[in-house]
């Protein structure tokens, strides 16, 4: 292990918890291996680009190891467009290499800025989780570093009980060090898009489900202060690959053009008095004028990334932080489950913000991987008296449909929720027991939710 090395206050992407961790920076392998083998007894957790909101990469006691300096490109099959890369390799790395040459990652959450490890260990998902499932649809294989310091080759083929536990695994299951994914070949960067701007919540759920037979990209946004007969009332944009005869002229001169504009920086977190009632209320309306806002064509860019146009947005929530609270419930029932969920935020006195509302595909094999076939919400709030109990309240309200809340998100679900949320997780514990038995890969998450520490079973 490095020596020597001081504890910094880390946190996830919702600056909540922030906690003081030994964090190392390994260069290698061989590095990774070593600051592994030794973490004291509180053990060590991977990290990619921290894009988690929670506290699934902290961890207090033992050590945090950024992955970020893994970030090599080992080969590319351009025929069946494999790649093979270090895990701290980021999507952001990937466009600016692949697109100039026709090829896409094949499944993208809402920021680029993300590691490949971090999306194996949260088996992320995107706009096209309907048809295209979650990141694990896209991965061949991964080394992975066990807690005996043994590298492993994981797929489905090669230890399918330790791939599907490492899938969604929150990092818990050892270090993954490369990986080997298929990538979508593309004929131009851009979108085709359209925008559907809907009244109240049974109008939305029914574009939803109509614009999801036609379009495989679909998210909605809806104004999360609207109730009663407007609650629900938002914009749904929905959106394919653009092929190459379908641009029009200026366009088709760079099909393939990678053209992140500057991101603008917000320098400082913002004084906790400029989310009041009032600019929440201003910027909700703002937010829904630009996405209903028309335009055929959208650069992957604006399509996919519209919020990394901005450094370190998430310090426009002020010192304290916040959290994103997402949720999926199945699709029986699931409309007055939503409608009551949705009715519990509105009237909670909270300042809810950006949000997502999606209709997700079925689950795959992995006991944590958190979509499945049904309704999902995700909604930003500010850290403020109160919202720890709402996140009670509306996780017993998920509970109760039938439904979980995602642990990449997630800064509040106690030990007792997960295992109904997760029916599958003693398989999962199952495989942690068989390649970490001392609980060397563990996080401020695990130890929270009961999936390491005196509260896991
Ligand atoms: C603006 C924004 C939009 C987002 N949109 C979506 C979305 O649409 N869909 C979605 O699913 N998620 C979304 N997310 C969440 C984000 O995609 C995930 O949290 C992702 O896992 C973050 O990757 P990371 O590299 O930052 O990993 P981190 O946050 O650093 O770590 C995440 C987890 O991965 C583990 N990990 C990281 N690297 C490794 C490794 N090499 N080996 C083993 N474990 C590892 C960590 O231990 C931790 O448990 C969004 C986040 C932001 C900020």
């Amino acid at each position: 292990m490095e020596p020597g090395v001081a504890k910094k206050r880390i946190a996830g992407w919702g600056n909540y918890p922030r906690l003081a961790c030994e964090v190392h920076h390994p260069q290698s392998a061989r590095e990774v291996r070593r600051a592994a083998a030794g973490a004291p007894a509180g053990g060590a957790i991977a990290r990619g680009l921290g894009r988690s909101y929670g506290d699934p990469a902290l961890n207090a006691d033992g050590v945090v190891l950024d992955l970020t300096d893994l970030d090599r490109f080992v080969s590319f099959d351009e025929a069946t467009a494999t790649l093979t890369c270090e895990a701290g390799v980021s999507l952001a790395q990937i466009l600016e290499a692949f697109v100039p040459r026709g090829f896409f990652p094949a499944i993208t959450p809402g920021t680029k800025h993300v590691t490949i490890g971090g999306c194996i260990a949260n088996d992320v998902h995107g706009k096209a989780h309907h048809v295209d499932g979650c990141f694990s649809r896209c991965v061949d294989s991964f080394e992975l570093l066990l807690a005996s310091g043994e590298v492993v080759t994981v797929s489905r083929e090669q230890d399918a009980p330790l791939f599907w536990a490492t899938v969604g695994g929150v990092g818990l299951t050892g270090i993954i060090l490369r990986a080997t994914l298929r990538l979508r070949p593309i004929e131009t960067a851009y979108f085709h898009k359209r925008a559907v701007v809907v009244d109240d919540l049974d109008a939305m759920l029914d574009a939803i489900a109509e614009n999801d037979a036609r379009y495989p990209y679909s998210v909605a946004w809806i104004d999360p202060l609207a109730t009663g007969r407007s609650l629900g009332r938002g914009v749904l944009s929905v959106g394919d690959h653009a092929p190459l005869d379908a641009l029009p002229a200026k366009l088709r001169r760079a099909p393939l053009k990678v053209s992140a504009p500057p991101a603008i920086d917000v320098p400082f977190e913002l004084p906790d008095f400029a989310l009041n009632p009032v600019t929440l209320r201003i910027l909700n309306a703002a937010f829904g004028q630009i996405l209903s806002r028309g335009g055929a064509f959208a650069h992957y860019e604006d399509f996919f990334y519209p919020l990394d146009m901005f450094d370190h947005w998430n310090r426009g929530y002020g010192a304290r932080g916040f959290t994103q609270y997402q949720f999926v419930i199945p699709l029986e029932d699931g409309r007055r489950r939503m409608r009551e969920l949705l009715e519990t935020i509105a009237r909670s006195g909270q300042l809810p913000f950006l949000n997502v509302l999606k209709r997700l595909g079925p689950s795959n094999d992995a006991p944590l991987s958190f979509p499945f076939e049904g309704w999902t919400f995700a909604i930003d709030f500010p850290i403020a008296r109160g919202l720890e109990d709402l996140c009670r309240r509306l996780d017993r309200m998920v509970l109760d449909a039938g439904g979980r809340v995602y642990l990449g998100k997630d800064a509040f679900l106690d030990a007792a929720s997960l295992p109904p949320m997760y029916p599958r997780l003693d398989a999962w514990r199952e495989v942690k027991r068989r390649v970490d038995p001392d609980e060397r890969f563990r996080s401020h998450l695990s130890d929270r939710v009961g999936l390491t520490g005196p509260l896991a079973r």
